[in-house]
């Protein structure tokens, strides 16, 4: 295959470099303490749907050039320099107008927030890529009563603004699955 930047790489991704949205994929630690959240949630009555757990440090280093390039933030050598293993794509064209092209093709194949949406590349290093993150969506109706890991019951309401929603990042930080109050679906072993 072309080993310089282009669409074939997002390609290429999607089948080696694919992120998860299975909690199986999860840390191991985070992992227990994600499946016995869900549990409470579950069987108080909420619905958990989960959209994504570990993320692929390959596919984050491919946003985050494909970005930096596309957008100018960086020179195509620099990338390239920084290289990742398992991954043998080349930045550098020899032609600044064709490298920025090649990383173009890959910010838009992967759909990439590009400015003024996003401001900043996608990160080198998350929570996610450790395992130690999910994005939910939890949902249910009127009041559940949540058991807190020492026992003790909560009482939390429902409301579409679960970053304010501080009973139930209570109920989670007691299983050690902490909110990031910033980004509604995220939840971390930190809140970050
Ligand atoms: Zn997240």
């Amino acid at each position: 295959m072309d080993t310089r930047s282009g669409d074939h790489w997002v390609a290429w991704a999607n089948i080696h470099a694919r992120n998860s949205n299975r909690i199986e994929a999860l840390e191991g630690s985070f992992r227990r303490n994600v499946e016995t959240f869900v549990a409470v949630l579950e069987s108080a009555g909420a619905r958990v749907d989960v959209s994504a757990t570990r993320r692929s440090p390959k596919r984050a280093y491919l946003f985050h050039w494909s970005w930096k390039i596309a957008n100018g933030k960086c020179r195509p050598a620099d990338a390239d320099a920084a290289p990742m293993a398992g991954v043998g794509i080349r930045w550098d064209h020899g032609n600044d107008l064709q490298s920025r092209s090649g990383a173009l093709e890959m910010t838009r194949g992967f759909g990439l927030a590009m400015p003024p949406r996003s401001i900043y590349p996608p990160a080198l290093t998350s929570n996610h890529i450790a395992g130690r993150a999910i994005d939910m969506d939890i949902r249910w109706k009127g009041t559940l009563r949540l058991p807190r890991s020492d026992g003790g019951m909560v009482s939390v309401a429902w409301t579409p603004a679960v970053n304010a929603n501080l009973p139930l990042h209570g109920v989670g930080a007691s299983y050690g699955v902490r909110k990031l109050r910033s980004d509604a679906p995220h939840w971390s072993f930190n809140g970050r």
